[in-house]
């Protein structure tokens, strides 16, 4: 997937996750580790006890890729004639 073809929001989106969650030494993603997912299920918890964590895509390359693939697969999937 070409930078040109995801469109300004993901350029700009992309910037700002290089400039601040980009491993200086290694490039990596420091929010999900290049996975392309972060999962709060346990760990986002409110002070009063309710989780409200889910696997959210992460703003890095990768999950950018994994979210435009899903809406991909979903659109397809929602297509005239794909179920039964
Ligand atoms: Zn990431």
């Amino acid at each position: 997937m070409s930078e040109k073809k995801q469109g300004p929001k993901c350029k700009a989106v992309t910037r700002y996750w290089l400039e601040f969650y980009g491993h200086d030494k290694f490039g990596i993603c420091t929010l999900c580790g290049n996975s392309g997912i972060i999962d709060t299920t346990k760990t986002a918890v409110t002070a009063a006890g309710i989780h409200v964590g889910r696997k959210n895509y992460c703003i890095c390359p990768n999950g950018q890729w994994e979210r435009k693939a899903a809406m991909k697969k979903a659109v397809k999937d929602d297509a005239p004639g794909s179920q039964g």
